[in-house]
């Protein structure tokens, strides 16, 4: 390449490198720039020609750059970073490379400087720092409630209400609550924070408001403001002070069971951000599990405490209930009735119509019992078609034969069972706490010795403990008959 080439494909590189390049002398005056210097800048370089530098940047940056033109000025280069004063008012963060530019003699005659427009790379890198601590936000905010779900030693309810005042405390809402869908009705369950004197645990609203029927039907929902005309509709939804809600779908089992909500006086600005909604979605699985799990323990003790058949209390449970009838007793002077009741040929409807209509048969029976009793009073299954009846306050032995008559009496009208109709008789038992014993064992085995003198006496009647020893004609007697169908 001949040389007037070269110098011209050399002068052609400076003009057209993407990067602005200007020379200043050592008085930091603007003696030569490329065209990048003016997209950068926004001034043309006829207007920047001879012109003080400094005058282009931050007036924080001019002791720096001040500092770089000595650096130049001593043969060495330099790096710093300054803010251009763009002619459109706004301010671009560059990077600037500057080294000396040298006279045909060796001398530093000026300072060469690369000027780099570093906005998208700041932004870039504010971007990062924000994500980052974004990400270390909700790292904590997920540890913390992990730490709430994982502590021992409280109680479900008490995990619960810890997992709504951490959403009160991440989230800034006025209240949480927890609802429970109930049929046409939502129950709340717990409350949380300041409930604004409608929420609070056992208190109901209608199902067929806004928030119950989206809950019911999506995972999560938010309303930064319940006045919005996208809300207004729903004008028959009584909100009374509540103006923001997010609720998330709570399912226990394997359909939705109510919902974990936040609500707040004043309305939010803006829906909640996808990582609200997704630490909100976490409580409400944690606050789900935790449900389910008091519902097992309830189902357990359920079990341990009821007759599968029947649903009534098993012998553990009454056990429990004669134990405070002794204490009551003891305590207040008041007696009661221990009644152990077998159905009379029972095992003539199993024979007839099998163990399945027997089933039925035994159902339909406690379910008469149940109905002729006091809630004060308790009806057990023992097993078989063996029931006993612990029947309070009772003074004299004419109000357990009273009640014994009514039981009695209420067996009269015939049961429906596997679609027929029986009518059941019973023998009866009764021992008389203090009377015939002030202890519970003597007292069951004194009723079932007088069950078993009323069947000896043909049953369908009953009998009190110890009248074998007196005169059969005090018993309850009756006609003894077959369980019978109906017609
Ligand atoms: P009694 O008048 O002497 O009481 O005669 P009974 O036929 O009622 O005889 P008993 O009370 O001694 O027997 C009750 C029968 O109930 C024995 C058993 O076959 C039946 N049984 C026990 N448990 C169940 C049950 O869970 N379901 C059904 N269907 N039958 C049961
Ligand atoms: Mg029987």
């Amino acid at each position: 390449m001949e040389e007037n080439v070269l110098r011209a494909a050399r002068a052609s590189m400076y003009e057209e490198i993407p990067d602005a390049v200007v020379l200043w002398d050592l008085e930091g005056r603007l003696m030569s720039a490329n065209a990048a210097t003016e997209m950068l800048s926004g001034y043309t370089r006829s207007e920047m020609n001879g012109t003080r530098i400094i005058d282009y940047v931050l007036r924080s940056d001019v002791e720096r750059i001040v500092r770089a033109v000595r650096t130049i000025a001593t043969g060495r280069t330099d790096s710093f970073s300054a803010h251009m004063r763009h002619r459109d008012g706004r301010t671009v963060p560059i990077e600037c490379k500057a080294f000396p530019a040298r006279a045909p003699d060796g001398t530093v005659a000026g300072v060469f400087t690369r000027l780099r427009d570093v906005v998208e790379l700041r932004a870039a890198e504010e971007q990062v720092t924000l994500n980052q601590r974004a990400i270390e936000e909700q790292s904590e905010r997920i540890r913390r409630l992990f730490l709430t779900a994982a502590s021992r030693g409280e109680s479900n309810e008490q995990q619960i209400d810890n997992v709504l005042r951490l959403g009160l405390e991440l989230f800034g809402f006025d209240c949480a609550y927890i609802s429970r869908f109930d049929g046409e009705r939502v129950v709340i369950r717990n409350v949380a924070g300041d409930a604004g004197g409608s929420l609070f645990p056992g208190a109901i609203f209608r199902a067929e408001t806004a928030l119950s029927r989206h809950v019911r039907e999506n995972s999560t929902l938010s309303i930064p403001d319940f006045d919005a005309p996208e809300w207004k509709d729903e004008s028959a939804n009584a909100h009374g002070v509540w103006r923001a809600f997010f609720a998330a779908q709570l399912v226990v089992g394997k359909g939705p069971f109510g919902a974990l909500i936040f609500a707040s006086r004043k309305p939010r600005s803006a829906r909640l951000d996808a990582r609200d909604s997704d630490l909100i979605g976490l409580m409400a699985l944690f606050v789900a599990s935790v449900i389910e799990r008091i519902a097992a323990d309830e189902r357990i003790r359920e079990l341990a405490f009821t007759d599968a058949l029947t649903g009534l209390p098993n012998r553990v449970l009454w056990a429990d209930r004669s134990a405070l009838a002794v204490a009551t007793a003891k305590r207040y002077g008041q007696g009661f009735a221990v009644m152990y009741i077998d159905i009379d040929l029972f095992k003539s409807v199993n024979d007839a119509f099998g163990h399945h209509v027997g089933d039925e048969f035994l159902r339909a029976a406690a379910a008469r019992l149940r109905s002729t009793l006091r809630e004060s009073d308790t009806l057990a299954r023992f097993g078989g078609d063996e029931f006993v009846i612990l029947q309070t306050m009772v003074s004299k032995p004419s109000d357990a034969s009273d009640l014994a008559r009514k039981v009695t009496a209420a067996m009269q009208r015939p049961i429906q069972a596997a679609g027929r109709e029986f009518t059941i008789r019973l023998s009866i038992g009764i021992a008389l706490y203090p009377a015939d014993s002030t202890d519970v064992e003597t007292l069951m085995q004194l009723a079932d010795e007088a069950l078993y003198l009323a069947k000896a006496r043909g049953r369908n009647r009953w009998c009190f403990a110890g009248e074998e020893r007196k005169d059969p004609s005090r018993d309850g007697s009756a006609v003894p008959s077959l369980p019978e169908v109906a017609e």
